[in-house]
């Protein structure tokens, strides 16, 4: 065996003296509760890992088996490591979801304290080095059998998530979604009543059964969906601004207050059903409002048209477009208003580019088109052509009112560069442009 392979193989016990044996565990013993110390005060001082840490929990709980783990780490009597505890060490973690890179830095915090006592109980320095080499080599031993099994575990919990959501969606949810409604119905009948009864016990509705739905089920089945973000901001403002609001009422603002309350149920309810119709659409890779394609398939697509052009040496142009001043349609004429105006935008788009384009609701107001075999100078004639076709329009509300609505489109064309995300940034950053040089306007990365 030659010098290097020799000096890189790791220490074992039987390498080491057995009075630096008995000295190590010694130490470690002695030291197992301050190292411990060390290492969750640098836990509960960093914010990321804070929030999945109290105080009382590290007391009670991790504390005393950090030490366990620590002293069982450097037993003479037990020299090869416990896997099965490593394990276990790495799974609890991942169910808590500690972020392993934040133990792997209090791994290295505690070799560095460690380093720092022998130091100072071994004169010798071949025992030293010996000790301080072991010891290093058992901690990150340890560590990495523990982050093998952190990183198993999240993503099983992952893919387990992921394999409920994927299920229950394909199963029929119309009951769940009318099992909802009513949950809705209930709760705000009964603070009507409150109201009436000018009792001031009012039920919020973070306590409701809705409520609770709305922080496990719907979290577990949209996690991560601009609809439930907007159904979750609507139902936190019922108990921030409606139920204070509630407990000032008297007999001349009750009827004001009444409709405002049932305005914003309806809201909520309305809210409620799309999320479940929109989510649904999503697995099919098809917005269900606007039938255009959803952001599903938008990586593959534009990966296969990028290497397409790449290949073939043929030019391809994005257009990014975003409808002006959306937010005042829907506090105007409400949700249903606000969507009648997105499905006549994208039949709009549909009816002015050609077939072989590939339409995408990227958003809530917004959409993107990749205009397949197009440069950029077309690709702003197009993209003219959309804004006008927005802009000509006549909107007819729910109550017949006539409306006009405009657009802005930034557009980019593919340069050489092989990322997509690359031509996504450009149309995006060109729209951001065209929004603060006034709107209804094309502008060209
Ligand atoms: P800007 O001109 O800067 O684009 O202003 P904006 O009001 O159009 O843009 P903003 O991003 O402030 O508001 C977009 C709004 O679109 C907010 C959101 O509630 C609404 N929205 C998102 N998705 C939907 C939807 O599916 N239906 C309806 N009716 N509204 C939606
Ligand atoms: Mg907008
Ligand atoms: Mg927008």
């Amino acid at each position: 065996m030659n010098d290097l392979a020799q000096n890189t193989r790791p220490i074992r016990y039987a390498l080491l003296r057995p009075e630096t044996q008995r000295l190590l565990y010694d130490v470690v013993t002695q030291e197992a509760a301050p190292l411990t110390g060390i290492f969750y005060s640098y836990f509960l001082k960093n914010e990321e890992a804070a929030a999945f840490l109290s105080h009382d929990d590290v007391r009670k709980h991790l504390a005393p088996s950090m030490e366990k783990w620590l002293i069982s780490l450097f037993d003479p009597q037990h020299p090869t490591i416990n896997h099965e505890q490593q394990r276990k060490i790495g799974k609890i973690h991942a169910q808590l979801g500690i972020p392993i890179h934040l133990v792997l830095r209090g791994a290295i915090l505690l070799k560095n304290e460690l380093g720092r006592k022998l130091v100072t109980v071994l004169s010798d320095p071949t025992s030293l080095g010996d000790a301080l080499l072991f010891s290093c080599n058992k901690i990150d031993k340890a560590m990495a059998l523990m982050s093998a099994a952190y990183v198993t575990n999240t993503k099983r919990n992952v893919r387990t998530v992921e394999a409920y959501r994927v299920m229950s969606l394909g199963q029929d949810m119309t009951v769940e979604r009318e099992s909802q409604l009513i949950a809705l119905m209930e709760w705000s009948q009964n603070f009507l009543f409150t109201l009436i009864a000018h009792d001031s016990s009012f039920c919020p509705l973070a306590n409701s059964a809705f409520g609770l739905w709305l922080r496990h089920r719907a979290i577990m089945l949209f996690e991560g969906t601009p609809e439930l973000d907007c159904l979750a901001e609507k139902a936190a403002e019922f108990d921030k601004i409606l139920l204070p609001e509630a407990k000032r009422i008297n007999a001349i603002t009750q009827q004001a207050y009444t409709l405002k309350f049932q305005a914003a149920v309806k809201e909520l309810k309305y809210l409620l059903s799309t999320l479940f119709q929109r989510v649904q659409g999503l697995e099919r890779g098809i917005d269900p409002l606007t039938t255009l394609l959803n952001r599903r398939f938008l990586p593959t697509i534009l990966s296969r048209e990028v290497t397409s052009a790449a290949h073939d040496k043929s030019p391809l142009s994005l257009v990014m477009l975003d409808i002006d001043h959306f937010k005042d349609i829907n506090d105007t004429y409400g949700h249903p208003g606000g969507d009648r105006v997105l499905k006549q935008v994208a039949e709009r788009i549909q009816n002015t580019v050609r077939p072989s384009d590939f339409l995408f609701r990227y958003g809530g107001e917004e959409f993107l088109i990749i205009l397949t075999e197009i440069n950029g100078d077309a690709a702003i004639k197009i993209a003219e052509r959309l804004r006008e076709a927005i802009g000509t329009t006549v909107f007819v509300m729910p109550d017949e009112t006539k409306l006009h609505v405009t657009a802005s489109l930034g557009v980019a064309s593919y340069d050489g560069h092989p990322d997509p995300d690359v031509l996504i940034s450009s149309a995006d950053r060109a729209l951001y442009k065209a929004k603060q040089n006034g709107r209804n306007r094309v502008v060209s990365a």
